[in-house]
């Protein structure tokens, strides 16, 4: 799960980090009396949407007074910001974040992942902070630290040094980095994050350390016991056909190629996917209903793949075992009754009542290919999608 940049960084002033001072807003009336009783002479208005690069998209603007608060935020309140990590349908901007400005004298990067090849939490830091870092991961990769602490210890002392010593830090900033690092790791353990990512951790002119900007994932599996951290969730920013699929107990995720699946059992949806890799095309997401679906399972199944523009053919893929082949392809039929069918369908049984269940299809109204086995159906799909 993902939070809003002004949510994170209310964690980590929780645990000590330095932050800027900063009020949400949700009107522009609501962002120009934030940055009145903010007070000063210089304010930030920040986009927040659950994604970055928002500064080089046009959504993050200094203001340097009340008026250019309220043009700011006039202009960026209901903007859609078009960023990498946004995809090429951007994001609609819901809420700012005001914010104090601060006087920046070096962009750092900080970052920490759950580092699946050194099985630790891994610290991630270079001098290269601000909005070209993901140019950095791919350019000059060797500009970028890595730290991995051990689980058992924690983060220590002298590793938090060595960071603060390649981020070219020096004298008391060295102790406020060791400290903020530290902060910075008790919040991603505890709070059971997947990423945390400070960029830029910004050392200001008099020589402090503020963490300008913070993006935290948490790890879902974990979300059960951070009810505090699921009340942060904002649906707006979730995909609507994850969220539906969630509440109908289906295991969704959207991907980019055109190929909807629909398939029972984690393990058959992920070798459905492989093989429509393996014959040349993309799947358009993956999509388990579970060991037990039913005939409304499949139904809104049926409808979050048809309803994704992406999808140019359909492939179910179910192995009947609890759920007999026959009772799936009775669910196949009503759905694609009710929903309609604008694209190609393949279907896929095996298992208990195969033959029944292949004669349901065969005698239904609607022209639905057949398939024998999981490599017949993909490579059916595929040349029914097109190219
Ligand atoms: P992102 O582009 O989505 O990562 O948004 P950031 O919060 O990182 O902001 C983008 C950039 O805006 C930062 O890298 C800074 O250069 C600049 N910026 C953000 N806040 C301030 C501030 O308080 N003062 C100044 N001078 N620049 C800021
Ligand atoms: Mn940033």
């Amino acid at each position: 799960m993902n939070i809003h940049e002004y949510q994170a960084k209310q964690i980590l002033r929780d645990y000590g980090v330095t932050v800027p001072t900063g009020t949400p807003a949700f009107t522009v009336d609501e962002a120009v009396e934030a940055a009145r009783a903010l007070g000063g002479d210089l304010w930030v208005v920040k986009a927040q949407i659950h994604a970055g690069g928002r500064g080089k998209a046009g959504g993050v603007k200094l203001a340097r007074s009340l008026d250019e608060v309220r043009t700011h935020a006039e202009a960026i309140l209901g903007m859609t910001l078009i960023t990498p990590q946004t995809g090429v349908e951007g994001q609609l901007v819901r809420r700012l974040y005001i914010e104090s400005g601060a006087d920046i004298a070096r962009e750092l990067y900080l970052g920490i992942v759950v580092d699946r090849g050194s099985d630790a939490v891994v610290f991630m830091a270079s001098t290269e902070g601000g909005m070209d870092i993901e140019e950095v991961a791919e350019h000059s990769p060797e500009k970028i630290l890595h730290v991995a602490v051990d689980p058992l210890v924690g983060l220590t002392d002298f590793q938090g040094r060595d960071i603060a010593f390649a981020l070219g830090l020096e004298g008391r900033t060295v102790f406020q980095a060791v400290k903020l690092l530290k902060a910075l790791y008790q919040a991603f353990v505890e709070k059971d994050c997947s990423i945390a990512e400070i960029n830029p951790l910004i050392v200001t002119k008099s020589g402090d350390l503020v963490a300008l900007d913070a993006k935290i994932n948490f790890d879902d599996n974990a979300l059960f016991r951070h009810p505090d951290i699921e009340q942060l969730r904002d649906e707006a920013e979730e995909d609507a056909a994850e969220l539906l699929a969630k509440k109908f107990g289906l295991s969704y995720v959207s991907l980019n190629g055109n190929i909807g699946c629909m398939v029972n059992g984690a393990g058959l949806a992920m070798a459905t996917m492989d093989i429509i890799g393996h014959y040349g095309s993309e799947p358009a997401n993956f999509l388990d209903v579970g060991g037990g679906a039913d005939r409304q399972t499949v139904t809104e199944a049926f409808k979050i793949i048809t309803a994704d523009p992406k999808v140019k053919a359909i492939f179910i893929n179910i192995f009947g075992g609890i759920m007999k082949c026959d009772v799936i392809a009775e669910g196949v039929v009503a759905a694609v009754q009710e929903v309609g069918l604008s694209v190609p369908l393949v279907v896929r049984l095996e298992g208990t009542n195969v033959q029944q269940g292949k004669d349901i299809l065969a005698n239904s109204p609607f022209d639905i290919v057949a398939a024998d086995t999981m490599a017949d159906g993909a490579q059916k799909v595929i040349a029914l999608a097109g190219k």
